[in-house]
């Protein structure tokens, strides 16, 4: 056999990807790199970067609309179209391939194919090394429902490269991607209706949460059918129309189905290394391995589906083959859902505190009622914060915001949770006013000693 050695194959040059090859290859370890699509994955062109690129605009519009004074900015949308296609490199890594290759790693394009342990196979090519490392992502899960297939679909990669937002859409589910891209198209111009199995939208998180989100989306003119389950599509008239498990139908020009994410496991040759994936993906442990020789990160995984998981993962798995003693904590890990106000949260819900047999008290914090930051920034001001604690030990354990720029203090839970910081000294700490986060002020008081 003609095999190149390399100290390391990366299958899948998405962020988790791309992070392991580059501190790989910082340390020195040769690193070839197998992408079959674009590097960057799907985070860079059909997900994360495009999502918020087309999100911003219009949320600019709206906070002109809430500030006294100031009169709502026109948006373009050929030119928020075309920022969007340069935020997402006109769909060509060129550059990227040859930033890598500069670098000194090696990229293959083609599929990657893991041929026995050791081996990978991409373009006729035999790759051989130590260390396998799986970073293929996930793809849009698609739902088994009557005439769907016939009747054609988006999934997140129409929704995000679209050159034209169309005049109805209809949303199949309502988490993060549903509602993102929801208020992206409903904010220009698409009537918008959307399809949630379950009672509340973005079900992972705290019900109030769910609640304060639906309140803002219906306010704005988008259908939500909660509690509703798709049974049936068909095409009548130039029109996708959706039948609900209840009777009702409700239809749009498109289809957009944003029903969670499958981890790409198929045709990659798991078996020859003794990999049996579950549904939800590739199971790895602490140090991100999943089996002898072969590390797991990134979305195919099904750990946590964010760029950021699959960066930390990534990081993980260099270090480990550093020969540092790693343990992956994904204890604080935040989660953010950039819609008008901005969604984020950390650590547990009140729920998964409760099952855990904490003893929990919990805070929820009126911004308006709270802090000044909230007038200051705009008319009608708008958010919520809430904690969640353990009185045993006097710690937080989960947070959540729906608030502006709730991404960005939301992290000053995350320290606290991941940390273990006693709420004691939350209480002592002073938060430079006024500023959202002394919202939190407000919330650790009223937890109570
Ligand atoms: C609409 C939308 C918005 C999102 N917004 C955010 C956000 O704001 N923040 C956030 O943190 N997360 C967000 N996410 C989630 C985020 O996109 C994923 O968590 C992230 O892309 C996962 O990275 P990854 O490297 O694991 O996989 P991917 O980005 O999926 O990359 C995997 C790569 O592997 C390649 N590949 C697969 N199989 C093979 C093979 N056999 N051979 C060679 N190459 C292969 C693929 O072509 C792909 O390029 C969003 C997701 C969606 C759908």
């Amino acid at each position: 056999m003609n095999a190149s050695r390399y100290g390391a194959v990366i299958i899948g040059a998405g962020p988790a990807g791309e992070v392991a090859a580059s501190r790989l290859n910082a340390q020195d370890v040769k690193v070839a790199l197998v992408e079959r699509e674009l590097v960057g994955g799907e985070c860079a062109y059909w997900a994360c970067i495009p999502s918020k690129t087309l999100l911003r605009p219009p949320e600019t519009r709206s906070e002109a609309e809430r500030v006294a004074g100031v009169s709502a900015p026109a948006i373009a949308w050929a030119e928020v179209a075309a920022y969007r296609d340069f935020m997402i490199r006109n769909l060509d890594d060129g550059g990227q391939v040859d930033g890598y290759r500069d670098q000194g790693v090696d990229v293959f394009k083609g599929d990657g194919r893991i041929a026995g342990p050791g081996l990978v196979e991409v373009g006729g090519q035999t790759l051989q090394t130590e260390r396998i490392v799986i970073a293929t992502g996930s793809d849009a899960r698609i739902p088994a429902i009557d005439g769907l297939e016939e009747a054609g679909y988006w999934t997140n990669r129409e929704a995000t490269t679209l050159a034209e937002v169309p005049e109805s859409i209809v949303i199949l589910g309502g988490g993060p991607v549903g509602v993102e891209l929801g208020q992206f198209m409903r904010r220009f111009g698409a009537r918008v209706t959307i399809v949630e199995h379950g009672e509340r939208l973005l079900a992972r998180e705290d019900p109030a949460v769910g609640e304060l989100i639906a309140r803002t989306l219906r306010e704005e003119g988008i259908g939500l059918r909660l509690g509703a389950r798709a049974v049936g599509v068909s095409r009548r008239e130039g029109e996708r129309v959706v039948r609900l498990d209840g009777g009702e139908e409700v239809a749009g020009r498109e289809l957009l189905v944003a029903t969670g994410r499958a981890p790409r496991v198929h045709g990659m040759g798991l078996e020859n290394v003794g990999i049996q994936p579950d549904a939800k993906g590739l199971k790895i442990d602490e140090r991100c391995r999943a089996a002898d020789g072969v590390w797991a990160i990134g979305d195919v995984t099904g750990v946590l589906p964010f760029t950021h998981v699959g960066m930390y993962q990534g990081r993980i798995t260099a270090a480990d083959i550093a020969g540092k003693p790693v343990s992956a904590d994904y204890t604080a890990i935040p989660r953010v859902v950039f819609c008008d106000p901005e969604i984020a949260a950390v650590g547990l819900t009140e729920s998964q505190a409760r099952e855990q047999s904490f003893e929990v008290a919990t805070a929820r914090v009126a911004l308006a009622d709270a802090i000044a930051r909230p007038w200051t920034y705009e008319q009608n001001p708008r958010g919520e914060l809430g904690l969640i604690a353990d009185r045993d030990r006097e710690v937080l354990v989960g947070a959540w915001a729906v608030a502006p720029m709730a991404g960005e203090w939301i992290h000053y839970a995350a320290l606290a949770i991941k940390t273990k910081t006693p709420i004691s000294v939350l209480r002592d700490t002073v938060a430079q006013f006024p500023t959202f986060t002394e919202a939190y002020l407000k919330g650790v008081e009223s937890l109570g000693h």
